[in-house]
């Protein structure tokens, strides 16, 4: 394990050094026997002069200690109504994510998911009532994202996502198996005759290159998401190129 964290940080002085970014930022925990307790680092390193081919010829690094115990460091990344991942360690996996598939010629799959007429739900049976809706759907999707490769994030407000590492086939797999689940959890909406509280799910996988981003990738799922609404809700669509 120390091995593989070892190379990934290698990974990362190597982007340097070839000028394909200029600057690295990463935390990471360490497990210090000596006082059985886990510590956390933070290293950043800045690439300060390239040469004219692009490639740095000086690095600047730095390692330090952060004094954050291992219970912050957690609660920093989690949504705290939900308990899914939180929309900042939604952006540091996605970003993450992206960069290792394409180092490893690996898909990286988007599923966005919107909660349909819940501005009417939470004016009908009010906001105690919506979060408890919330939590019910956070726990749905956290039990269907068991795989280590899939990430659950609280995106914002009534929006989840799903970040899928590998595996490009099984997106459309995972959209319609979350979508299938919030319907059979038969919550039902005071202003559809209780008929079930249903999710709209857009979704893009993508083989990453050079020209891939995060932002691509959440707008492209992000257009199909709106896709799905027009399409009369609890639907999945996947982004198709225009
Ligand atoms: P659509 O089907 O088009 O998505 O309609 P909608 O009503 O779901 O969309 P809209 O964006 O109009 O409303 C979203 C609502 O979600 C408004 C806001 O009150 C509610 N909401 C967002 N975050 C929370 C939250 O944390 N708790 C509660 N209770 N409500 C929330
Ligand atoms: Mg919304
Ligand atoms: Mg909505």
């Amino acid at each position: 394990k120390v091995l593989r964290k070892g190379k990934a940080y290698f990974w990362w002085i190597h982007q340097l050094r070839i000028g394909a970014i200029d600057e690295y930022n990463n935390r990471f925990p360490y497990y210090d026997s000596s006082s059985a307790e886990t510590k956390y680092f933070s290293s950043r390193a800045r690439a300060l002069i390239k040469d004219e081919s692009g490639n740095s010829t000086l690095l600047v690094g730095i390692i330090e200690h952060e004094t954050v115990s291992a219970e912050l460091y957690e609660q920093a990344k989690t949504d705290s109504l939900t308990g899914l991942s939180n929309r900042r360690e939604f952006d540091s996996q996605l970003d993450f994510l992206i960069k290792l598939a394409k180092r490893e010629s690996r898909h990286v799959s988007l599923i966005m998911c919107d909660v349909d007429h819940f501005k009417q739900y939470n004016d009908l049976l009010g906001h105690y009532a919506g979060d408890e809706c919330l939590i019910q759907i956070a726990r749905s999707i956290s039990d269907i994202c068991v795989r280590s490769s899939n990430i659950a994030c609280r995106y914002g407000g009534e929006e989840f996502s799903v970040i899928m590492y590998g595996g490009d086939n099984d997106a459309s797999f995972l959209a319609e198996s979350i979508r299938k689940a919030i319907y059979t959890l038969g919550i039902s909406h005071p202003a559809l005759n209780d008929l079930p509280v249903t999710l709209s799910i857009g979704y893009h996988s993508m083989l990453p290159d050079s020209e891939s981003t995060p932002r691509k990738l959440i707008e492209y799922a992000d257009m199909a998401l709106y896709e799905a609404k027009r399409n009369g809700r609890n639907t999945c669509v996947q982004f198709k190129v225009p």
